[in-house]
């Protein structure tokens, strides 16, 4: 277990150091802005949909390790899929770093996600861990507004 989450910090430390998808979206459909008060993580997110399939999708901003890990990977993982599957990433994952129980399959379907299971024993990194993905949903059903996760 030790190793495995080795492992895992090293996903989320290498996400920080270089994350992927850190670039303004010249060519965006929906736009949004995320802010996490209680640790000062603050992202921007692009997205550039094309008949419903996510073409591109990219963010920038400034944040703590995990909240810029996390929207590193999200953004990885996203890309390609449709808008309509991304409701069920959103509440696979929101159960993922609350500690939920999660089915294996619902597991299997987040893929690299999984490395944020850790964020469970820490509450507080909790709104870090899942501010790409408040700021996913604002910038899907609304294209001008602010995301804060309090
Ligand atoms: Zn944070």
């Amino acid at each position: 277990m030790s190793e495995l989450r080795e492992l895992y910090q090293e996903v989320i430390l290498d996400h920080n150091k270089n994350p992927r998808n850190f670039k303004k979206l010249e060519l965006h459909s929906h736009h949004a802005n995320g802010h996490n008060p209680l640790c000062g993580d603050k992202l921007e997110l692009f997205l550039n949909v094309v008949d419903g399939i996510i073409k591109d999708i990219s963010f920038v901003g400034s944040g703590c390790a995990i909240s810029t890990s996390s929207a590193s990977l999200m953004t990885q993982f996203l890309k390609g899929k449709s808008i309509v599957e991304t409701e069920h990433y959103f509440k696979h994952f929101h159960d993922l770093v609350t500690g939920k129980e999660l089915d294996e399959g619902a597991l299997e379907s987040l893929g690299k996600l999984g490395v944020f299971a850790g964020v469970q024993e820490f509450p507080a990194r909790v709104k870090c861990a899942s501010l790409s993905w408040h700021t996913l949903r604002i910038a899907i059903t609304d294209t001008d507004d602010t995301a804060a996760t309090e």
